[in-house]
C-alpha cells in the first residue's frame, strides 16, 4: 500500500495555516458590511491581517489548532489500520513543526500527550469506503472555543416554544447563536443536522461543514431556512467577537437523518472564523489539494 504521510502532512500544514480562499473571501466582504471605524470593523481587519501572515509564515491561523478531525474516503482495497498509522505519523510530525499546537491531554491524569496523540478517538478519523479510484481525505481543525459552544436539542423544547418542524428547529439554533455570544470566536458558521440519534447528529453537524461558503442547499426548504437563519442570525448585533455589529454567523449549512419516532434531536457545531478545513485527493500515486 502506499504510504500516504508525506501528503497528508502537507494537507495538516494548509489546514493550519493557509485559511481557504472561500473562508477569506466571505470575511473581505463581511468588512465591507461593517461601519468605518467600528470595532466589529476593526477586529475584522485584524483577523484578515493574522490570516496573510499566517500564511506567509506559515504558521498557525490561530493558537488553539483545535481537535483535527480527518474523514476519509478510499477505494476498495486500501487498509485503515495502516492509513491511520500513516495519519497519525503525519499529525506527530506536525505537532513537532509546530503546525499543530499540542493539544491531546489525557481527560483523568491532565497529561498532554505532546504529540496530538493518544487515548481513543484522537485524532478523530473517520472512514468510508466508495467507488472509484480516488482517495479523499478532508481535514477540519476544530478549536476548542467554537466547539465548547456547540449545542444539541432533543424537540420538542417548550422552553423555547420548539416543536417537531423547521420551524422549531430555527428557534433552537437561534438561541445556540445567542448562547454562543461573546464566546466562540465570531463570525461563526452554522453546521445544523436534523434527526439521527444524539451520535450521528453531531457527527453530521460537523461533516456538512465541508460544504463551500456560499452553496446552496439543493433542498429547497433548507436552503430557505439556511439563508433565514443566516440573515437572523445577524440582526442579534452580537457581531466579529462580540464587539456587536453585522457580522455574526458567515453561513449556515443544514443536513437532515432520518429519526426514530420518538426522537428528534437538532445539533449545532459552531464554527469559528478561524474555519479550517482542506481536502487532499490521491489518485495515480499524485497528491492534489483543495
Ligand atoms: S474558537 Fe477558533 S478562533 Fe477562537 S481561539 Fe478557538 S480556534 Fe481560535
Amino acid at each position: 500500500m502506499q504510504d500516504l504521510t508525506e501528503p497528508i502532512l502537507e494537507l495538516i500544514r494548509r489546514a493550519a495555516t493557509d485559511l481557504p480562499p472561500d473562508v477569506e473571501a466571505s470575511l473581505r466582504q463581511a468588512v465591507e458590511k461593517e461601519a468605518p471605524g467600528s470595532a466589529a470593523r476593526g477586529a475584522l481587519e485584524t483577523i484578515l491581517k493574522n490570516v496573510e501572515l499566517a500564511r506567509a509564515n506559515s504558521t498557525p491561523i490561530c493558537q488553539d489548532t483545535g481537535t483535527p478531525i480527518f474523514y476519509v474516503y478510499h477505494p476498495e482495497g486500501w487498509s485503515t489500520r495502516k492509513l491511520r498509522a500513516q495519519i497519525e505519523a503525519a499529525v506527530a510530525e506536525a505537532t513537532r513543526r509546530s503546525y499543530l499546537r499540542p493539544n491531546s491531554v489525557d481527560s483523568l491524569t491532565g497529561r498532554n500527550s505532546g504529540n496530538n496523540l493518544g487515548g481513543h478517538h484522537f485524532p478523530s478519523i473517520h472512514f468510508e469506503e466508495v467507488d472509484g479510484e480516488t482517495l479523499t481525505v478532508d481535514l477540519m481543525l476544530k478549536g476548542g472555543g467554537c466547539e465548547n459552544v456547540g449545542a444539541q436539542y432533543s424537540l420538542p423544547n417548550s422552553a423555547l416554544g420548539a416543536g417537531r418542524d423547521l420551524a422549531g428547529v430555527r428557534k433552537v439554533v437561534l438561541d445556540a447563536v445567542h448562547k454562543a455570544q461573546g464566546k466562540g470566536c465570531a463570525p461563526g458558521i452554522l453546521g445544523v443536522a436534523i434527526g439521527g440519534d444524539r451520535g450521528s447528529s453531531y457527527y453530521a453537524s460537523k461533516e456538512v461543514l465541508f460544504r463551500q461558503m456560499g452553496d446552496t442547499n439543493p433542498n429547497p426548504e433548507l436552503a430557505a431556512l439556511e439563508e433565514r437563519l443566516t440573515q437572523e442570525s445577524n440582526q442579534l448585533g452580537i457581531g466579529p467577537m462580540g464587539f456587536g455589529g453585522n457580522t455574526t454567523v458567515l453561513d449556515t449549512k443544514i443536513t437532515a437523518l432520518n429519526r426514530l419516532p420518538a426522537s428528534y434531536f437538532v445539533s449545532v457545531s459552531y464554527m469559528c472564523w478561524a474555519y479550517r478545513r482542506r481536502r487532499m485527493t490521491w489518485q495515480d500515486g499524485q497528491a492534489s489539494y483543495a
